[in-house]
């Protein structure tokens, strides 16, 4: 018997990725969204996650906030196509002893999201199980055929972006573990990021539109592991600025409080659902335009190698990044950045 915690995650879905590939299926298993063709220079994106009590949520987080997340994952997907979300449907696994208004509050959460982005959920499924809730929301999109965003674009002398900040979901989790004592405005935006992330749908197609992105993934798994997704599907490496790598005032100082490595929780803190894309050098300009509406911060460039995700610090030192991202199925989760002295 082979077992889940044996092979991980990403061996899994390696293997059964084969059987998901028809003529219509422009791209099954291997990216954030299904792609297939839907006539007329469209394509319709699909995409689904589960949420498991006890693994991905915890009975007193705010129920409201663990149906909007649940939303969020996958508008975070469609995003990462540049796609347009337009519908979804849920299902629901709940034992006897469920709390029937505990339920109705998380769909309150998921239909404020679902509002929010213009999403209908047109249907689902209610079942019994013997253990902990679980929920499964897929979603769908659309987007013109020839503007999506594939993780396996990138090339040699790429831009690297991010949007926004990053490592807030992984400080707010901390935050309300009770890691650290924190008060204000710091608090709350931390508590937002974990709890209320929202999608950059809107970023995500505009940045589709200008013809000069590459490489798009959103960051969920941690900005190490989703860039070497990029990485390892274009056949390239990354190096990456330390000092450009975006950070909030209320990050930091959750950081500095906790006595964590700030840069290590940046990098692999996960659940930020930012967007990490390349971009053609000659094509930075119409990027850079976009500056003005969006928040966006160039982090570093595409160089030649096969998956490896450099980082440069202030010293000019190279550090690399040895362990990255989270699987689901190992539980593990141990962040290691070692310098590397012949870089
Ligand atoms: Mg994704």
């Amino acid at each position: 018997m082979t077992r889940f915690k044996d092979i991980g995650e990403f061996e899994f879905i390696d293997r059964i990725a084969a059987h998901t590939q028809r003529n219509r299926v422009l791209c099954g298993i291997g990216d954030d969204c299904a792609v297939i063709a839907a006539g007329k220079g469209r394509v319709r994106l699909v995409t689904t996650d589960a949420m498991v009590e006890g693994v991905h949520f915890v009975q007193n987080a705010p129920p409201e906030s663990v149906g909007y997340k649940l939303l969020t994952a996958s508008l975070s997907d469609i995003a990462a196509m540049g796609g347009k979300p337009t519908d979804a449907v849920v299902a629901v696994g709940a034992s006897d002893g469920c709390d029937a208004g505990y339920v109705e509050r998380i769909y309150n959460g998921l239909f404020a999201c679902a509002d929010q982005f213009g999403v209908a959920i047109v249907g689902g499924d209610t079942t019994r199980t013997a253990g902990p809730l679980v929920l499964s929301l897929t979603l769908t999109g659309t987007m013109a055929r020839d503007q999506v965003s594939y993780r396996s674009g990138a090339r040699v002398g790429d831009a690297i972006y991010v949007s926004g900040t990053l490592g807030d979901a992984a400080g707010g989790l901390g935050v309300a573990l009770g890691a650290v004592e924190m008060q204000g405005e710091d608090r709350a935006a931390l508590l937002r990021r974990h709890y209320r992330p929202e999608a950059r749908v809107d970023l995500g197609r505009a940045l589709a539109e200008t013809d000069a992105v590459t490489a798009m993934i959103d960051v969920s798994d941690g900005l190490a592991s989703d860039l070497n997704h990029i990485c390892r599907q274009s056949g390239v490496s990354a190096v990456i600025r330390a000092e450009a790598i975006p950070m909030s005032a209320a990050f930091v100082k959750f950081c500095d409080a906790s006595r964590e490595n700030k840069l290590a929780l940046a990098f692999t803190g996960g659940e930020d659902f930012e967007l990490l894309f390349c971009v053609h050098r000659a094509r930075v300009h119409k990027i850079e335009v976009l500056a003005t509406r969006y928040s966006i911060s160039r982090i570093g460039e595409i160089a030649a190698g096969n998956g490896g995700v450099r980082i440069e610090n202030e010293d000019g030192k190279r550090v690399l990044l040895k362990r990255v991202g989270y699987e689901h199925f190992r539980g593990e989760k141990q962040p290691q950045i070692t310098t590397n002295e012949r870089g």
